[in-house]
């Protein structure tokens, strides 16, 4: 439960969620009003967040704002709770999921049908927003925060929803799920590509306006800075077409989608550990849910033929 410094102004606290280390991150900025969070975490975590925060030096009061990536979550579950504690703080999040932090039911059903009743051990409360806390986006717009700037772009593919921050001043570029997952810099990027909203075609948009802020370092939540930023773009582009390829494959051709889930995950995870060796692979597969993400993308490509169909 510690926060360090990896930028000017700029800290990462691991959430060591549900005992990992280096598997949840919340990015801290330092402005001149405060602290602004992005992606709090779930609340299971909030009191490690807080406590991080004070063995640090700084008070959970400082907080002004939350900028969230999207609302799964393992990012921001904790949100609501934030804004219940402390009232003044803003909650940035793209328009397709603002309404969702209003009003998290429909949310909150379909993650129950996902993890049944470890729900509340996992993540803990989620509780609504209130409206006029929340500042909703499109993608475009340049957030002021305290004598820095944020800059948004709307990048789906992962999420519907999702959007990143860019910080100029520090060539860092916040974002979230939209460039997989990455382990203390560690030569392996795998994408992230659960149900219920992945989009490839989409995604490409994505990393294009990424890779047109230049970022000198990305900063995926799970899990820390990640440099040279432009080939971990390029490698997560190649995996998730890869990917894409294999999963289009088995659609087209009505392979039973269990077994093909099942053989994704031990390929992919037999395909980490080569590069990393077992030990340094562990993370990525805990966190990632491979089966999920064979799903996520069996979905858009059995969607997307059923489309066509009609
Ligand atoms: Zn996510």
């Amino acid at each position: 439960m510690t926060m360090r410094d990896f930028a000017p102004a700029t800290s990462l606290v691991d959430l060591r969620f549900q005992g990992h280390p280096e598997y949840i991150a919340c990015y801290v900025l330092h402005t001149s009003r405060g602290i602004a969070l992005i992606d709090p975490g779930p609340s299971s975590t909030l009191s490690a967040l807080e406590e991080s925060l004070r063995l640090a030096g700084f008070s959970f009061e400082a907080v002004t704002d939350v900028l969230l990536t999207h609302i799964h979550l393992d990012h921001a579950g904790a949100t609501g709770s934030i804004v219940r504690d402390h009232p003044d703080v803003r909650v940035h999040v793209h328009a397709r999921g603002a309404r969702h932090m209003v009003d998290p039911t429909r949310l909150l059903a379909s993650a129950s049908r996902l993890y049944g009743d470890r729900m509340d051990t996992l993540w803990g409360e989620f509780i609504a927003v209130p409206t006029d806390r929340v500042n909703v986006l499109e993608g475009g717009e340049t957030l002021a925060l305290g004598g820095r700037e944020l800059e948004v772009a709307y990048t789906p593919g992962h999420a519907s929803h999702h959007v990143s921050y860019f910080d100029p001043d520090g060539g860092l570029a916040f974002v979230g799920d939209t460039l997989g997952i990455r382990i203390d810099n560690r030569p392996y990027v795998m994408p992230v590509t659960p149900p219920p909203d992945i989009d490839p075609a989409r995604w490409t948009e994505s990393h294009r306006k990424i890779r047109a802020w230049a970022p000198d370092t990305l900063c995926p939540t799970h899990f820390g800075p990640a440099r040279p930023a432009e080939a971990h773009i390029d490698e997560h582009e190649q995996r998730l077409a890869g990917w894409a390829a294999g999963v289009e494959e088995a659609v087209a051709t009505g392979a039973d989608a269990q077994e093909r889930a099942r053989q994704f995950a031990l390929q992919v995870q037999r395909d980490i550990e080569g590069v990393l060796g077992k030990e340094q692979a562990a993370g990525y597969a805990a966190g990632g849910g491979l089966t999920d993400s064979w799903h996520g993308l069996a979905r858009y490509f059995t969607k997307r033929a059923t489309k066509e169909q009609q």
